[in-house]
């Protein structure tokens, strides 16, 4: 049976790439609400201006316009088999809208949450640190550069820390991510539909995982 992927992992887990991975090599399309977000701002459907509306009111879109265009985005004729979400659904109730859409379309839902502990998330998104020339990203942790906080690739050029990136607003992240997301994941659970891999290794071996239970 075909499936509804969703990937869970906070800010720093890697969730982006694995995501990329699963499409470049086994051809799963990625549907990432923060590029249908952004795809809804140029779009001329009904739906897209309702949006439009909403965003230039300032108001937040609620979950069933957000589901709405999950539904829409999903429906498409690019999407016929199993596909991933990457940023949704985000809290419980979304949750429970996507069983109705999963069950309109035959598909099977499968939560995969790529679990780091806070600490090695801490320093994945505080160690960054990027060449604002060539854009090279490094991480004094991970991946420091040669000498001190100069790029490898131009030795003249300071590297650059982005101010989000900074302790406080990393651990802010951190905490509203799993407040947030923690009933996301119980739901899961408690429906059976979660599993977990860890994402603490190289790129490939979290990737080896995933494609095993996909
Ligand atoms: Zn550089």
């Amino acid at each position: 049976m075909d499936k509804i992927i969703v990937l869970i992992g906070a800010p720093g887990a890697g969730k982006g790439t694995q995501a990329r991975l699963l499409q470049e090599r086994k051809g799963i399309p990625q549907i990432s609400t923060g590029d249908i977000f952004r795809e809804m701002k140029t779009l001329d459907t009904p739906l897209a201006k309702e949006v439009q509306q909403i965003m230039a009111s300032g108001k937040l879109v609620s979950d069933n316009v957000t589901y709405r265009i999950v539904r829409d985005r999903t429906s498409r004729s690019d999407i016929n088999g199993t596909y991933v979400l990457d940023g949704y659904p985000r809290t419980a109730i979304q949750a429970e809208q996507l069983e109705e859409l999963a069950r309109e379309q035959g598909k099977d839902i499968q939560a995969i949450e790529i679990d780091v502990p806070r600490d090695e998330l801490f320093r994945r998104l505080t160690g960054r640190r990027t060449c604002p020339v060539c854009g090279e990203i490094y991480n004094i942790y991970s991946k420091p550069t040669k000498s001190d906080n100069v790029c490898d690739l131009q030795p003249d050029t300071q590297l650059s820390h982005r101010s989000d990136d900074n302790e406080e607003s990393v651990r802010t992240r951190l905490e509203t991510y799993e407040t947030s997301t923690a009933p996301l994941i119980e739901y899961f659970d408690r429906t059976g539909r979660l599993e977990k891999i860890d994402g603490t290794g190289e790129v490939e071996d979290i990737y080896k995982q995933l494609e095993t239970l996909v």
